[in-house]
């Protein structure tokens, strides 16, 4: 849709128009307005190109696009009937909760080992525990290689599949070797296109599933979608969509909630939602009513950090890790409230 800034094109603007849009092979077609003409683009209105073109004129106000620029994610798209099973859970039919650790720490293996076993008699799926992490100072812990050891271990003794954070081609590799169930691109990567490409081609194989966070500086509905998209043309379809807090932080939580943005998200896209309430509230005592705010919303799975002892715990965890007694209320809780709101929609 061109909008023009006066009421009306004049012949010329039109021919202008009618011309750029003839070059991609569109037509224009005019609805005449009370107030002001709108010219609709009829035909592949999504090309870049075109849409650049267009807004460039000096006599047009914006250009609004009606399709999804997204061909993949789109919830119309050919991929809209795409199944992603996980830890025995076909998500979307099933809740799925991915919990664990926020770091593991390599100089405590049995903190974790304890804790991926209580997650997994709390009802847990996957068991999540970050080997390197993206800290935001240089002098934090920054993960070690060694820490994968112990969570191959966990898997070992739980049988739980297991999620990792990757932050560039190194950690891919070792998580490919290791054949990870499931791989989280965190938030400061969601924007990071060249590893998107490359983690969609690698994981295209074996169709690994993908956590892809939001970025959290603020990125639009749209934009976190086109990061999804990334990953699926370059081959891996099988993408959870992660809102895990944005920017800027809203008093007193760690970044601003973003739950709400679940059925906007349906709305456009098939992909399932897992919302994060660890990240985004980002303290233990708020987290559990964001979860469930977050499946009554409409998401369709959680990925909380808990932890058997928090306060011994090293990067997020003692701020922000349940415990595991808590995180088995929380699964019926999320159950009750999924059931509830299903019905709803019925
Ligand atoms: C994490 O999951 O521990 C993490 C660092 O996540 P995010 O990218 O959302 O901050
Ligand atoms: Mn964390």
């Amino acid at each position: 849709m061109i909008i023009p800034k006066a009421r009306k094109l004049t012949d010329a603007q039109l021919e202008e128009v009618r011309k750029i849009a003839g070059d991609f092979s569109c037509e224009i077609g005019i609805i005449v307005g009370a107030h002001r003409n709108i010219y609709a683009i009829l035909g592949e209105e999504r090309r870049e190109l075109l849409i650049n073109r267009l807004s460039g004129l000096e006599y047009v106000a914006r250009v609004e696009g009606v399709d999804a620029p997204f061909k993949l994610m789109d919830r119309r798209s050919a991929l809209s009937g795409n199944e992603i099973r996980i830890g025995g859970v076909c998500v979307g039919r099933e809740l799925l909760v991915i919990a664990g650790q926020c770091t593991i720490d390599p100089r405590n293996p049995g903190h974790f080992l304890e804790t991926a076993a209580a997650v997994k008699e709390a009802g847990t799926h996957v068991l999540r525990g970050g080997v390197w992490k993206p800290r935001t100072m240089p002098y934090s812990y920054q993960g070690e290689d060694r820490a994968l050891e112990i969570i191959l271990e966990a898997r070992n003794q739980t049988g739980l599949p297991i999620n990792i954070e990757v932050m560039d081609s190194h950690q891919l590799d070792l998580a490919i070797e290791a054949r990870a169930d499931m791989i989280q691109i965190g938030t400061r990567n969601a924007l990071n296109y060249s590893l998107l490409k490359e983690i969609g081609k690698r994981t295209a194989e074996n169709g690994t599933c993908i956590l892809l966070k939001r970025g959290r500086h603020m990125s639009s509905v749209n934009e976190f979608l086109a990061s999804a998209e990334y990953l699926a043309a370059n081959g891996n379809p099988n993408i959870l969509l992660c809102p895990r807090g944005t920017l800027p932080t809203l008093d007193g939580y760690r970044s601003h909630p973003d739950e709400s943005i679940t059925p906007l998200l349906i709305e456009k896209t098939w992909a399932p939602v897992v919302v994060d309430p660890s990240h985004s509230v980002g303290r233990a005592s708020y987290v559990p009513t964001c979860a469930l705010a977050a499946i009554a919303y409409g998401a369709d799975g959680l990925c909380i950090e808990c932890h058997v002892n928090p306060r011994k715990g090293i990067g997020d965890d003692p701020k922000q890790a349940i415990k595991p007694d808590v995180l088995r209320s929380l699964i019926q809780e999320a159950e009750q409230i999924r059931e509830m709101r299903n019905r709803f929609r019925r």
